[in-house]
């Protein structure tokens, strides 16, 4: 069966209901470690269904948002959703406090019951409404974004039209760019500001509520993290900031040799090569055939992954109209099938598509027999180690992809460590903000800009704004997913790792990668990690030797092959 033929019925709410109802019932009065287990797997057979035509719609809607018989299911689902969440809380909590704790701790592993805690932690009936106005806040934040129609090079353009401008050969042009997409945040300046003030006094309020000193460990707790706090991530910006900010210095003073210019500024870290960035080759379906060749060579297992996926159709990749933006990777449990969304416009994104989602399919497709569908994937951080990672392990298949394959290879490696330094800034902010609610915005943009003088020592900036410390407004993480991001940068450090490991031995890199894949989410980030083989990010000295290399791997690179 193909994608387009999986069949879409409405599930019957209140049968859904009743049925959560009366296997919580038979979990609350079991007398036996069965009669609690068979509730569990009907329970899943429930959730299965139910999941996968809320994820059938979501898919369909995001593919054409014109469609109105989806746009409306999609409604129902909206809708439907937090109703029933009351009644799957209440059958995990029946499964929290059963006598039977030690049996299902045997069959189902501890995660399970963390997992249930967290939720219990984060979440009560008297928030509600405080959750609702958080929503209402962050919608308001990207629509703020969203309406942004810039005048630029005779065309009106929203913000993402300005991007191909940044990375533009002549320097006033990136100038002037910068400075058009600077003076829409400073012309909504003090709305961003009010939208922040009142989103971290909601969020604290919440934190409050719920028994927590500030946000700050409520934040933890909503990314689901169980083995790590702030302070272990306080020692781990520290590593970043002494082992990787040299070497990304380094990086940047190669690129302003590069591209001529010895005063570098925030507008011309745009331009990395001065002969334009490496594009893609061939059409659509030819980067899906060498998809497909890349992903046979590379192993049995990928190989299988990406027949099952072409045979089934399990991509969307086409930009067309109607169609939702951005890119994604999903899964649908009823038939087995990952799923990957994406917007091509042909440039090296597309072939990050192939790999990076593909990396997150592969990992679920490989876990899709998990005992419990919780245990199909793990936290963010580890997510990403999955999808990060396979971009380093297909760099040798670059050549199927792109005529300039050093360029685009020198370009991925580089931006991958250069981001740390950025990704640790958006997370100290954060830190920052949420211990000290009650700073004035004013407050909180001289630290931002202390923080990134701190961490990115290479922004010089000659926009006000960006000056007195506003950068941050356009990253929609700060607003609408508190403390998130550090997870790009710890999943980035173990995909360093398994790019090293895969120089020096590639059968024993596959293996562990591939090891990591299956076990889904039925660890946590730090058990996963010594499953894998994998350096504790936490621990003191774990960056070392993994900078060394990469550092030795920039020095060797041909650099005449980079213009
Ligand atoms: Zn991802």
């Amino acid at each position: 069966m193909k994608f387009n033929e999986y069949q879409y019925v409405r599930p019957n709410v209140d049968e859904t209901k009743n049925a959560i109802i009366a296997l919580t019932e038979k979990i609350n009065k079991a007398a036996s470690f069965e009669e609690v287990d068979q509730a569990i797997q009907e329970f899943i057979q429930i959730d299965n269904e139910y999941g996968s035509m809320a994820t059938l719609v979501s898919i369909r809607n995001s593919i054409n948002t014109q469609d109105e018989f989806y746009e409306k299911e999609q409604e129902f689902f909206d809708t439907v959703g937090p109703e029933l969440s009351e009644y799957f809380q209440n059958f995990n909590l029946a499964i929290y406090n059963s006598k039977f704790r030690t049996e299902l701790v045997n069959k189902y592993g501890s995660k399970l019951f963390r997992e249930i805690e967290i939720e219990l932690k984060t979440f009560k009936p008297e928030i509600i409404e405080d959750l609702q106005l958080e929503n209402k806040l962050t919608t308001k934040y990207d629509k703020l974004k969203a309406s942004a129609q810039i005048e630029f090079d005779g065309k009106v353009l929203p913000l993402p039209g300005l991007s191909i401008y940044l990375q533009d050969k002549d320097r006033n042009v990136r100038k002037s760019a910068e400075d058009a997409v600077c003076s829409f945040y400073q012309e909504h300046e003090q709305e961003f500001d009010e939208i922040y003030d009142e989103l971290v006094k909601i969020r604290t309020k919440i934190a409050k509520k719920l028994g927590f000193e500030n946000f700050v460990e409520l934040g933890y707790y909503r990314m689901g993290r169980t083995d790590y706090d702030s302070t272990m991530v306080a020692a781990y910006r520290e590593q970043i900031r002494k082992h990787v900010v040299p070497l990304a210095e380094k990086i940047v003073k190669f690129q302003s040799e590069r591209i001529g210019i010895n005063d570098l500024k925030s507008y011309d870290l745009g331009l990395t090569y001065l002969n334009g960035n490496p594009m893609p080759l061939g059409t659509t379906e030819d980067k899906v055939n060498n998809a497909k060749k890349m992903y046979h060579e590379l192993s049995k297992e990928t190989g299988e992954f990406f027949d099952f996926m072409t045979e089934h159709e399990l991509f969307d990749l086409d930009s067309k109209k109607g169609k939702a933006g951005g890119g994604y990777c999903t899964y649908i449990p009823k038939w087995r099938s990952p799923f990957i969304f994406s917007n091509f416009n042909n440039t090296a994104g597309d072939i990050d598509v192939l790999t990076h989602e593909a990396g997150h399919a592969f990992q679920v497709y490989s876990s899709r027999d998990a005992i419990l569908p919780n245990y199909l994937w793990p936290t963010m951080e580890s997510c990403e180690i999955h999808s990060m990672s396979m971009e380093f392990f297909t760099y040798p298949w670059m050549h199927l992809f792109f005529n300039d394959v050093d360029k685009r290879i020198y370009a991925h490696l580089t931006d991958s460590i250069t981001f740390l330094p950025y990704g640790v800034t958006v997370d100290e902010f954060q830190h920052v903000v949420y211990s000290k609610p009650e700073m004035t915005p004013e407050e909180r943009k001289t630290a931002w800009r202390e923080i990134e003088r701190k961490y990115t020592p290479y922004k010089v900036y000659e926009n006000d704004l960006l000056e007195r410390g506003g950068w941050w407004y356009r990253q929609g993480h700060i607003f609408s997913s508190p403390f998130y991001y550090i997870d790009y940068t710890l999943a980035q450090v173990c995909a360093h790792q398994f790019f090293v490991k895969d120089m020096e031995n590639h059968e024993a890199a596959w293996a562990d990668y591939h090891h990591l894949c299956k076990l889904g989410g039925s660890k946590t980030f730090l058990e996963l990690l010594k499953e894998a083989n994998l350096e504790n990010p936490f621990e003191d000295g774990s960056l070392t030797k993994t900078m060394k290399t990469l550092e030795k791997w920039i020095d060797n690179f041909d650099k005449s092959k980079l213009n």
